[in-house]
């Protein structure tokens, strides 16, 4: 899809090559423009080589490839990560995973965030909470050099730990265990649509029923937990009710889900006993 040297950027603007909003941020990011500068610079013309950069990018996005890829960041409650292919890029509905722990965190309460990925949610509470000691764990070396930059750059300090589940922090105790864990079913036609076919699939899938991550935490959890300390796991749209009936098994109490914006029962938690 080549764009001409010489179009304008009032022109190209004009040009229905993808979604308006994607385009307007591609065009923005190749040329290191502002959105301001898109509109105040409207009689500029491309060059050569700024037309072929533009025609590249908007290329690979009609190919697929996503926009928080291309440019290589997203926004996540209000503020700027870093992501790549090697991190499940952030959603909006994993905001309500944040206001649900920041709710329940006490004072200097310790947060453990596993499966952290970019680290958008242990990044987010500490931002808010600089009181919080937030440690996030994450399988893979990719994901948790992501994670490190994003605390770095957000100014907060997350402890990123190499972690296959719970084994980086044994004898240790948190007040609050928050996880977006792989939660897709094996063969779930969503792994081939999208933005999912270009992230990491360790990220999105279990391989297995979509539930075994889930499983291994509310599994785990409990040791790790303070008493009265609180687990809460985003899911599935379809999986609320798996979810409850595996925290019943398990004894927690005040066991519950919440709905995201768009209506669906996304968080389930429950609460780990005074005793045992
Ligand atoms: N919410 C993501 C999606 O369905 C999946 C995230 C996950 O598996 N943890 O696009």
């Amino acid at each position: 899809m080549p764009v001409a040297p010489g179009t304008t950027l009032a022109a190209l603007q004009r040009m229905p090559l993808l979604d308006p909003v994607d385009q307007r941020i591609l065009v923005c990011h190749a040329l290191g423009i502002s959105r301001t500068a898109l509109i105040t610079q409207s009689d500029r013309a491309l060059t050569e080589d700024e037309a072929a950069r533009i025609s590249a990018l908007l290329q690979r996005r009609l190919d697929g490839e996503p926009v928080a890829y291309l440019v290589g960041k997203r926004e996540f409650y209000g503020l700027d990560f870093v992501v790549g292919p090697g991190v499940l890029i952030p959603r909006p509905e994993t905001e309500l995973l944040v206001e649900l722990a920041l709710e329940r965190l006490p004072p200097r309460g310790r947060v453990l965030d596993m499966g952290t990925g970019s680290c958008a949610i242990a990044v987010a509470i500490a931002h808010a909470r600089p009181d919080a000691h937030v440690t996030a764990l994450d399988v893979s070396h990719d994901a948790l050099a992501i994670a490190r930059r994003n605390a770095e750059l957000n100014s907060v300090t997350v402890r990123c730990l190499h972690s296959d589940w719970f084994t980086a922090i044994a004898g240790e105790t948190f007040d609050l265990i928050v996880s977006n864990p792989p939660y897709i079913a094996a063969g779930d036609r969503h792994l081939s649509e999208g933005d999912l076919r270009f992230e990491p699939a360790g990220a999105l899938t279990d391989h297995a029923d979509g539930l075994s991550a889930l499983r291994a935490i509310v599994a785990g959890a409990p040791s790790h937990l303070a008493p009265q300390g609180w687990l809460l796991m985003e899911h599935g749209y379809d999986q609320s009710a798996a979810v409850q009936a595996l925290l019943a098994a398990r004894s927690y109490t005040a066991v519950q889900s919440w709905h995201d914006l768009a209506g669906i029962a996304r968080v389930t938690g429950g609460r780990r006993e005074s005793q045992g």
